[in-house]
């Protein structure tokens, strides 16, 4: 049985089972904590919040949600003064890294989350770096689940 799960783990990569970038529920690094923009956030019901700069493509902060505790909506915070005093690393995986690594980087950094990218060398210009999902702890998880109640 766990040399299933170890198999299930070896043979996907991060891609196979991250969520793609359209259904990731961002902020926008020019946002202001109003009330709307909390309640939005509170109705998410995530935890942790990437913060993109220009296009959604663009990760360049994360915010927890626990960092509003102290937040009044009322004083319509910049996103940005929170996050920058809170400064959350970010933690990049290239899209084909294998879940068991992923998982072993997951258990060394404090972090449970991960934000996959890929070389993108299509097109004319020069290759770039392009965000394509989030993958966390318990995407890897429900891997390992699974795959274990397949074996049953
Ligand atoms: P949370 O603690 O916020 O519930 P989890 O780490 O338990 O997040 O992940 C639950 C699922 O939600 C996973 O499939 C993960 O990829 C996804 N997820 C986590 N954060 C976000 C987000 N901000 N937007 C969209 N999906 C997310």
């Amino acid at each position: 049985k766990e040399e299933f799960s170890k198999g299930a783990l070896r043979n996907k990569t991060v891609e196979d089972i991250l969520t793609p970038v359209r259904d990731c529920f961002m902020l926008s690094a020019g946002a202001v904590l109003d009330f709307s923009t909390m309640s939005q956030i509170m109705q998410s019901g995530y935890t942790r919040i990437p913060v993109y700069e220009e296009e959604r493509s663009n990760i360049v902060d994360i915010l927890y949600v626990k960092d509003l505790g102290l937040v009044d909506p009322d004083d319509c915070t910049p996103l940005s003064t929170i996050t920058k005093f809170y400064n959350h690393p970010l933690h990049f995986v290239f899209n084909d890294t294998k879940l068991d690594a992923v998982l072993e980087e997951f258990k060394r950094g404090k972090s449970h989350m991960a934000i996959v990218q890929k070389v993108n060398n299509e097109g004319e210009g020069d290759p770039f770096y392009e965000v394509m999902g989030l993958v966390t702890l318990e995407d890897v998880i429900e891997i390992i689940i699974k795959s274990e109640i397949m074996d049953e």
